[in-house]
């Protein structure tokens, strides 16, 4: 699914999408479930992206639905994976996952990856920046580029337009709220989360 000239939703994906910029530099956004890291690969060859192209695979958040095939993907791009420094434990299982991602999390086994650089400055690659919205988890992070906002579960969208993502899978509520809130004061015109489908920003950000 094309979004902009550079953006892509990876079909592989659907569901909890991850997303594919090209570019200056190929940068992949998050990694779907675990067990779609061949259909992703696929699909990179369906678009003529070479895996040795993507330099960097940037995740939002430590969700097994968001990390599921990232050291598979690491393993044959080769490319650097990232993540926020508070988000690094649960990915790593050092620290348990919170409320009902605990029994997600202990009955979906994740591969975990074996390099990962935590998010340092606000530039990670290319002309991508990391914005720090916690909430969902407590090292959530938006990714923004042009003019599209990569929101992985800060929100979701339907039919019915922008909402925040559900209260039982939060974090911290008011932290989700206020993150909501920071972004929705920055300038993009397409938000592509994770569940859901791209929208435009002024088809109703909340709050
Ligand atoms: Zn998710």
């Amino acid at each position: 699914m094309k979004v902009t000239e550079n953006v892509y939703g990876l079909e592989a994906t659907k569901g909890s999408y991850a997303y594919l910029i090209t570019g200056e530099e190929t940068v992949l956004i998050d990694t779907g479930r675990p067990g779609q890291g061949n259909g992703i690969l696929k699909e990179l060859d369906s678009l003529n992206v070479n895996p040795k192209d993507i330099k960097h695979i940037l995740l939002t958040h430590h969700d097994v639905d968001h990390i599921g095939n990232s050291a598979q993907l690491q393993e044959i791009t080769g490319a650097k994976l990232w993540s926020s420094r508070e988000d690094l434990p649960y990915i790593l299982g050092e620290l348990k996952r919170h409320g009902l991602k605990k029994v997600i999390g202990s009955l979906i086994k994740v591969k975990l990856p074996r390099d990962i650089q935590t998010y340092n400055s606000t530039n990670v690659a290319g002309n991508i920046q990391v914005i720090e919205t916690p909430g969902h988890t407590p090292g959530h992070v938006c990714l923004l580029y042009k003019d599209v906002l990569f929101a992985g579960d800060l929100v979701m969208s339907s039919s019915k337009g922008i909402k925040p993502s559900p209260g039982i899978m939060t974090w911290n509520k008011d932290k989700l709220t206020d993150s909501i809130k920071k972004v929705g004061a920055l300038n993009f015109t397409w938000v592509c989360p994770a569940h859901g489908i791209p929208v435009k920003k002024d088809e109703g950000w909340m709050l």
